[in-house]
């Protein structure tokens, strides 16, 4: 693997597009050299001038461009949600683990995504969808909080011809015709064999851990479901120590990580 640009590399936004009332997808080009090429699970910390940087995960590899989708929850993820075409931002990475896809060879795969954890599980569903014969039934199954909060649903419906795709959001008037309820009941109706699925997970992490238990209780092996964790980062290369988790430093051992060694270390209450 390449080594990440430890300095932000300058990236010009070429698109923006409103996801949902406080998240868009933006896309960057390299307005300079590029960075390493990214692979689908890795984060990189993107700056906005004069205010600060946040991890992002990709969401789109398209040769040098990245796509990110972005939810403003504070100033810094508010100003990159605001960005528009021909704005400038700074980027570092790749960092972390990427999903490991191309280990679940042969394997059935459930994507199972919360919210915004949709966005770094994008990048390993189209990969999923241009190699079919690597894989076996590909799941997709998504929980939001309400129809409003779903993340690319055009591309939902488009996955439907290759992949099992299901949705259900916590809550929603009559005009919501699909399902109503935590992202887990959708799992009676995937089409796998637990015993060679390999599961990836990313959302809340309540959710993580409820699904991630029911994956186990259905035989699904600990090994084979691999959660993507979020802590506070900061450096990005594992030495301001922001995202320690247990012996992690998730930004470097993460934030991917199998679900033998998160299930222990999310037991741990954080101070
Ligand atoms: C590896 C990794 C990948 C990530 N990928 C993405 C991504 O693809 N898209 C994306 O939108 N975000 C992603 N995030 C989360 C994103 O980095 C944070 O939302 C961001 O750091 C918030 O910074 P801020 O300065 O805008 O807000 P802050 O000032 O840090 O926070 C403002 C308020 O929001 C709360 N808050 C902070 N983070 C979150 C959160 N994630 N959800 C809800 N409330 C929060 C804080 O507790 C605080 O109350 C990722 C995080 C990690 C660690």
């Amino acid at each position: 693997m390449t080594a990440p640009s430890a300095v932000p590399l300058p990236y010009r936004v070429v698109s923006h597009r409103d996801e949902t009332d406080d998240t868009a997808t933006i896309v960057l080009e390299p307005a300079g050299a590029p960075l390493p090429p990214f692979a689908p699970g890795q984060f990189a910390m993107v700056y906005a001038f004069g205010v600060g940087d946040v991890p992002l995960s990709v969401c789109g590899i398209d040769g040098n461009r990245l796509t990110h989708t972005v939810r403003a929850v504070g100033a810094i993820s508010s100003a990159l949600r605001a960005l528009r075409p021909g704005d400038c931002v700074g980027v570092r990475g790749p960092f972390g683990t990427g999903w490991g896809l191309p280990e679940a060879a042969g394997d059935d795969l459930l994507v199972v995504a919360g919210g915004i954890g949709l966005a770094p599980l994008r990048p390993l569903v189209l990969a999923a969808l241009a190699t079919p014969e690597r894989y076996g039934r590909l799941n997709v199954l998504v929980g939001a909080r309400e129809p409003g909060d779903l993340l690319y649903p055009a591309e939902l419906t488009g996955w439907q011809a290759d992949a099992r795709v299901l949705t259900t959001v916590d809550r929603a008037d009559e005009r919501w015709q699909g399902d109503v309820g935590v992202v887990t009941t959708l799992l009676d109706r995937a089409s796998f064999d637990p015993h060679s699925a390999t599961a990836f997970v990313c959302g809340p992490e309540p959710m993580i851990r409820a699904t991630a238990d029911d994956l186990v209780q259905r035989g699904v092996q600990p090994d084979r479901i691999r959660v993507s964790l979020e802590r506070t980062m900061h450096c990005g290369t594992g030495h301001c120590g922001h995202c320690q988790l247990g012996p992690l430093l998730l930004c470097r051992d993460g934030p991917v990580v199998t679900w033998t060694r998160a299930r222990s270390l999310l037991l741990v209450r954080e101070l």
